[in-house]
């Protein structure tokens, strides 16, 4: 692993951490995905920031297309757009800060829980497990039926559908295999809309606030913390006094957070220099 030094606060952290009850509680945004290649959320070449045309949609902005409004009106459109990110994703590897993560799992174990933002499935081709990663936003390469929430286990997307230029239109090819069953409608990406709501079954809410809330430690990594359910994992972790770490190459209002805590300490540079050094610190710390 690539060591960057850590200031000696971060080892303190870690140590006061450790006899702590609970598990450490990583918490991943787009940021930990940047230097795989994968555009972040807001920032510049960001799917988000994108005008229509410029990210598979003529006709919508991505933020549009990302809803449930749009997907029962225009599904097709909205595919188009899930499965070129979806490509683009699929071509990206895993980063150090990925590997990492999975490394520390590895030492912790049931001391060790990763909630992630992103969609793009990395974290578990990078090797964390399913039952230690929620993924409260979904994942790209999963479908699932739009008519029973939460009652069905999302499927993969057929391999066939990897390879998916912007400027591809939708086929029958996609028609047949995005069915939820032979002859029956078609599936919805398994990724939270922006006009849907979390939930337990689906987007493990109501776990990922416990965890944030018995947590020893809660480390943050790579988020402009502008969603609703992180927003809430960290207020709880610091409203408890939790030792909270946020490594994040800009400021957010996290940053801000554990910067106004005893127990708090931000680490502003790249995931996947700093995210390395951290996971060895605790792991040695704590393993
Ligand atoms: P965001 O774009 O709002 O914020 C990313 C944050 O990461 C910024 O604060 C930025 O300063 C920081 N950052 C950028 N590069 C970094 C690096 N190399 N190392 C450390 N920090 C870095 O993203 P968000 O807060 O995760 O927004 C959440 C939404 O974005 C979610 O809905 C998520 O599903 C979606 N999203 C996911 C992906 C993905 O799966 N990779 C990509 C784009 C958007």
């Amino acid at each position: 692993m690539t060591c960057t030094p850590l200031p000696a606060e971060f080892a303190d952290l870690v140590a006061s951490a450790r006899t702590r009850p609970g598990p450490l509680v990583v918490l991943t945004g787009a940021g930990i995905s940047a230097e795989s290649g994968i555009p972040t959320f807001r920032g510049p070449g960001g799917y988000w920031t994108a005008k229509a045309g410029e990210h598979a949609s003529e006709k919508l902005r991505p933020e549009a297309l990302a809803t449930w409004a749009a997907f029962s009106r225009m599904p097709e459109e909205v595919w188009r757009f899930y499965l070129y990110r979806r490509s683009v994703c699929r071509r990206a590897e895993p980063n150090a800060a990925h590997r990492a993560l999975v490394e520390l799992e590895r030492a912790l174990q049931d001391r060790f829980l990763l909630v992630t933002q992103n969609v793009d499935g990395l974290h578990r081709r990078a090797g964390s497990s399913e039952a230690r990663t929620y993924e409260i936003h979904g994942n790209l390469n999963r479908m699932r039926c739009p008519n029973a929430p939460g009652e069905e286990k999302p499927r993969m997307i057929p391999e066939a559908l990897l390879d998916w230029p912007r400027e591809r239109a939708f086929d029958d090819e996609a028609r047949r295999l995005l069915r939820c069953c032979p002859g029956g409608t078609l599936a919805r990406p398994h990724v939270l809309f922006f006009d849907e709501c979390y939930d337990e079954a689906t987007y493990r809410f109501r776990s990922s606030l416990q965890a944030a809330q018995h947590a020893a430690m809660l480390m943050v990594v790579g988020t402009s913390g502008q969603t609703n359910l992180p927003d809430q994992m960290v207020r709880h972790a610091a409203a408890r006094e939790t030792p909270l770490v946020v490594c994040n190459l800009d400021e957010s209002p996290f940053t801000r957070l554990a910067r106004d805590r005893a127990r708090g300490l931000v680490l502003r540079g790249k995931a996947a220099q700093l995210v390395p050094a951290m996971a060895e610190a605790i792991a040695r710390s704590w393993a």
